[in-house]
């Protein structure tokens, strides 16, 4: 392995620690729930999701666009972390 390729690796190593550098346009996952798989979307800032609670438009969001805009936090534009709706105030 030649030297540049080395540093190369060495960047990519550091970078892995900064995900704030990477942003998300668009997002297309399977992700596995309780008790089945639902597909999951990022684009132009609309989350999407194919699960009963997101279709149903109730709290516009679910726990699936939840747990990915956790996970992914760093690397989403701040509209895109909580969707379009304010958080409503938990009680409790
Ligand atoms: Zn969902």
């Amino acid at each position: 392995m030649n030297s540049s390729m080395i540093g190369k690796i060495e960047k990519a190593h550091r970078y892995a620690r900064e995900p704030e550098r990477i942003q998300f346009n668009s997002l297309d996952a399977t992700f596995r729930g309780g008790h089945d798989e639902y597909h999951v979307k990022l684009n132009n800032g609309h989350w999407e999701c194919s699960c009963h609670t997101f279709s149903s438009h109730v709290v516009g969001t679910c726990s699936h666009v939840m747990a990915m805009q956790q996970i992914l936090s760093p690397m989403l534009l701040e509209h895109d972390r909580y969707g379009e709706e304010e958080p409503v105030a938990a009680t409790g």
